[in-house]
């Protein structure tokens, strides 16, 4: 059967129009008269334009999601692993960001630690990480470490109860950049000890950090046993990308320099 009729009366979509939007098929019900019509014109056959109509709905529907998580994430815009130059920094291998960009890691709730000086592309990966997971349906919060411990001191005195609904600890990726650029507190330690034990097998983390796995006992307030313990649950099934490399931003004063 095709659409062959000329368009319905504007009465007769108009009724149509609304028990699309009544359904919440908005997106459908705006388009409803130029897919129709467009149908008509090619004698598209009606389970085609249906098809379509339902396609865009869906489609519309998943942009919506993807901005409102991206916007809800906290994840900085404009960083997308598109955009990455793998020429650029080649201890980056892209075969294996291409692999953590398909999620697998976050569906078995393991680790990515992002090690290198900075400039180099750390935030950049890890953002861009975050945004596939977005694509691929994961919650994601992301955090400079900074920000999320004054959050963490904020809610430290709530209920287990009301603390397990906070993003930081349920999202399926917390992504926790600029690890290591200040040493924490003793309390600022234990704070970050008792995130990763408790998200331990049960979320995806990904760190980004200038610093060396030998120097995190001295991040950590210089407890030795403290950080033993948090390495242990953040390297058991951790994916790591150690850049060595120059500085994208420095990479245009290198050259006026040399
Ligand atoms: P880091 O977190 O390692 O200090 P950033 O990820 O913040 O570095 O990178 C610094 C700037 O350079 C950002 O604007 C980032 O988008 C850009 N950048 C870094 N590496 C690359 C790269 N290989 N390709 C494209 N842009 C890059
Ligand atoms: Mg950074």
């Amino acid at each position: 059967m095709n659409v062959k009729t000329a368009p319905p009366g504007r009465v007769d979509l108009d009724k149509t129009r609304e028990s699309l939007e009544k359904l919440g098929l908005v997106h459908a019900g705006e388009q409803l008269a130029t897919l129709l019509t467009e149908a008509v014109k090619n004698g598209q056959p009606v389970h085609r334009f249906l098809d379509e109509l339902l396609e865009l709905e869906l489609s519309r529907r998943e942009e919506r999601r993807i901005r409102t998580s991206l916007r809800l994430s906290g994840l900085p815009p404009g960083l997308t692993l598109g955009s990455f130059d793998f020429a650029f920094q080649p201890s980056v291998e892209k075969s294996r960001v291409d692999t953590l960009a398909t999620c697998g890691w976050i569906r078995e709730h393991e680790t990515v630690l992002i090690q290198g000086p900075p400039g180099v592309g750390k935030t950049h990966l890890a953002v861009g990480l975050g945004v596939k997971a977005i694509e691929n349906a994961f919650s994601v919060a992301f955090f400079q470490l900074e920000d999320l411990l004054h959050v963490m001191k904020q809610t430290a005195a709530l209920s287990p109860k009301t603390l397990r609904r906070k993003k930081y600890l349920n999202v399926a990726l917390l992504v926790i950049d600029e690890v290591g650029y200040q040493e924490l507190s003793r309390e600022e330690a234990t704070l970050l000890f008792r995130l990763v034990s408790y998200r331990y097998g049960r979320g995806s983390i990904l760190i980004t950090t200038n610093k060396p796995i030998t120097a995190w006992p001295e991040i950590l307030a210089g407890d030795e046993v403290m950080a033993t313990a948090l390495l242990d649950r953040l390297l058991h099934r951790c994916h790591v990308l150690n850049i060595k490399g120059r500085s994208y931003r420095l990479r245009d004063l290198e050259g006026r320099l040399k």
